[in-house]
């Protein structure tokens, strides 16, 4: 029951995930219960340094320029409002801050060198630093690590076949190049996905294949209920129920033993009690603060009222992994490459998202 297995098959993920509720809640906690502390969850931050205006065409995501959504789109933010919000976060409890920009793929140049002083400076708080800035290259994840990035988030979103009827601009692919590239350095991965696109349980199945038989598994999956934004093509999905969100928590729980699994986008529809099924079903880390990059989530008072309703613990930093030391850029091994990587533009089109770009222009014309 301990074991990590790398070749489960959909089928197997499948009969887990459609097992009775009782049996299936019953197998997860107890298999929570050999690998972490259950009274303990993990709680980030998660902090737009640079949003909207983004050239991909993720049906799920306000952020994508071609869509008419209400995001008010800014540039790449300072270092020291970053530390600001860093400390703020850490004085509320969270004990990683997450950074995300809306780009399609890293490149190098001052933006670049401005996010990697970032880096150095949470690392510098004794937080954990993980980023989120689209495709990267493996010369690029070594300069992260050397400044101290702790985990690199990169989702997969959903199953490879689905993938296709979410995302035109680029393949899965290259999202698996991309966590390949983190995977060559000290850089902890963290890797998910978002139920309620209009996918089938098969898809949820398959995303799970593809998360837990990269070796090694995901250090953090994070779970994502979709929060369906008007101007988006997937505006009119309806919410996920609480049952989904509690099965495909534990099913990652089974299939990823080790993984801390991530409460993510979509708390703000679920109750306490929701929640709570989740953390026993094998959930031990959350995303905390009320932004996730543009949708809302759950003010962290109320996060730390739960908490103690619940008799949980906050994780400290470092707990799982030694603190990464951080270069100093004068200092750096790695240089800008300036490289120009060939990464996958499918270019087939996806008539929701095409709609949806269509009415974003008829939009802004009026
Ligand atoms: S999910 Fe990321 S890559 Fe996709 S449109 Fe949004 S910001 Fe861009």
């Amino acid at each position: 029951m301990s074991e990590i297995r790398h070749n489960w098959t959909q089928e197997e993920i499948l009969e887990i995930y459609n097992k009775p509720l009782m049996e299936l809640l019953y197998e997860a906690a107890t298999i929570h219960r050999l690998h972490h502390d259950p009274n303990t969850v993990q709680v980030s931050t998660l902090l737009s340094i640079k949003t909207g205006g983004c050239p991909e065409d993720c049906g799920y995501c306000p952020q994508a320029a071609r869509y008419h959504t209400d995001i008010e789109g800014n540039d790449l933010m300072t270092v020291p409002h970053v530390k600001a919000q860093a400390l703020r976060a850490k004085a509320a409890g969270s004990s990683r801050v997450c950074m995300g920009a809306a780009w399609r793929n890293v490149k190098d140049g001052p933006e670049f060198d401005q996010v990697l002083e970032m880096v150095r400076t949470i690392n510098k708080l004794e937080m954990e630093v993980c980023c989120t800035l689209g495709m990267i290259t493996e010369n690029q994840a070594q300069r992260l690590a050397e400044a101290g990035l702790y985990a690199y988030n990169h989702n997969l979103d959903t199953s490879e076949e689905y993938y296709k009827e979410v995302i035109s601009t680029r393949g899965f692919e290259d999202r698996l190049e991309t966590i390949d590239n983190v995977r060559k350095t000290n850089v902890t991965v963290c890797s998910g996905g978002i139920i309620g696109m209009g996918e089938k349980v098969e898809d949820r199945a398959g995303m799970l294949v593809a998360l837990s038989t990269l070796s090694p598994q995901p250090e953090s999956v994070p779970i994502n209920a979709l929060v369906a934004v008007e101007g988006t093509p997937m505006a009119e999905e309806k919410p996920v129920e609480i049952w989904d969100m509690i099965r495909m928590v534990a099913t990652t729980r089974i299939v990823m033993p080790q993984t801390q699994v991530r409460l993510s986008a979509g708390r703000t529809q679920m109750s306490r009690e929701g929640q709570a099924m989740c953390f026993f079903a094998g959930a031990n880390s959350i995303f905390a603060g009320d932004k996730l990059l543009t949708t809302p989530n759950p003010d962290v008072n109320e996060d730390m009222e739960m908490f103690k309703m619940l008799g949980l613990n906050a994780q400290k930093p470092f707990v799982k992994k030694a603190q990464p030391e951080s270069v100093d850029a004068e200092k750096s091994q790695y240089k800008p490459l300036g490289e120009k990587p060939k990464w996958t533009r499918p270019g087939h089109s996806i008539e929701r998202n095409e709609l949806a770009k269509e009415q974003g222009k008829t939009a802004k014309i009026v």
